[in-house]
């Protein structure tokens, strides 16, 4: 999932670390995560808004908890372990009036 370049960008995720690791959110989007993201992808699952670049971040327990679809839930401890950080099109943030369902973004999930 993690690639190395030679120079070092700022950090995505935290925009304070540099980092010459990145992965490709989507086709031809790559963001940069430094070791300590990285680390937090252990236990969280992140969202990259790609529209405004705001980050989320939530715990993936309690996201596993909250889940009632058992098949879905299967699907994510399947992920519990894996760093998992993903983009958006849009977040709440940037598009209020939709309603921003997480759980349809994960779905493509490709773990
Ligand atoms: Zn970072
Ligand atoms: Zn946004």
């Amino acid at each position: 999932m993690l690639d190395i370049e030679t120079k070092h960008e700022q950090c995505t995720i935290c925009s304070h670390e540099y980092t010459s690791m990145y992965t490709e959110i989507m086709p031809g989007v790559k963001i940069y995560v430094c070791d300590e993201c990285l680390e937090a992808a252990r236990y969280n699952f992140i969202w990259v808004c790609m529209s405004c670049r705001k980050v989320y971040l939530r715990s993936k327990k309690l996201v596993i908890q909250r889940l009632t679809n058992t098949e879905l839930k299967r699907a994510y401890i399947l992920c519990e372990d894996m760093q998992i950080i993903q983009g958006l099109d849009r977040c709440i943030a940037c598009d209020s009036e939709g309603i921003m369902n997480y759980m349809d973004v994960s779905k493509t999930a490709s773990c």
